[in-house]
């Protein structure tokens, strides 16, 4: 187990180090912001939509290695994805984070499963789920800022 647990660490820090799809979209685009008072994170996540799946996804923002890598690793998943797709997948995910739902219980996780440790971090629930609040007020297209609190 510990081998894993090294290995997710590992992805963790390297998305945190090296965030994928990150940047503003160029031509339209959804878009929200998120903010996570808690630990200071703040995330712009960017969406394009074709119909009802996603074409394109980016972020940007700063925050922890927790909030970043969740962000980074969400944008490489959801691209593809139709919204509902994305929505259940956001489900899963908060239940994984919040330890209702084992790893094992949730293999359409893929790589999501790296935040299966926060379980035992309830305080970085939200550092995790701030990316996957903020996608959602973006594909409802809020214009307000999203607060974890
Ligand atoms: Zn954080």
């Amino acid at each position: 187990m510990t081998d894993l647990q090294d290995l997710y660490q590992e992805l963790i820090l390297d998305h945190g180090r090296r965030p994928r799809n990150f940047g503003a979209l160029s031509g339209t685009s959804r878009s929200a912001e998120g903010y996570n008072p808690l630990c200071g994170d703040k995330v712009k996540v960017y969406v394009k939509m074709d119909g009802d799946t996603v074409k394109d996804i980016s972020f940007e923002g700063a925050g922890c290695a927790i909030s970043t890598a969740s962000a980074s690793i969400m944008t490489e998943i959801l691209k593809g994805k139709t919204r509902t797709e994305a929505e259940e997948l956001f489900q899963t995910f908060h239940e994984l984070v919040t330890g209702q739902k084992a790893q094992l219980q949730a293999p359409e996780l893929g790589k999501l499963a790296v935040f299966s440790g926060v379980s035992e971090f309830p305080i970085r629930v939200k550092c995790a789920t701030l990316a996957w609040h903020t996608l959602r007020a973006a594909l409802n297209d809020a214009d307000e800022v999203i607060s974890t609190e």
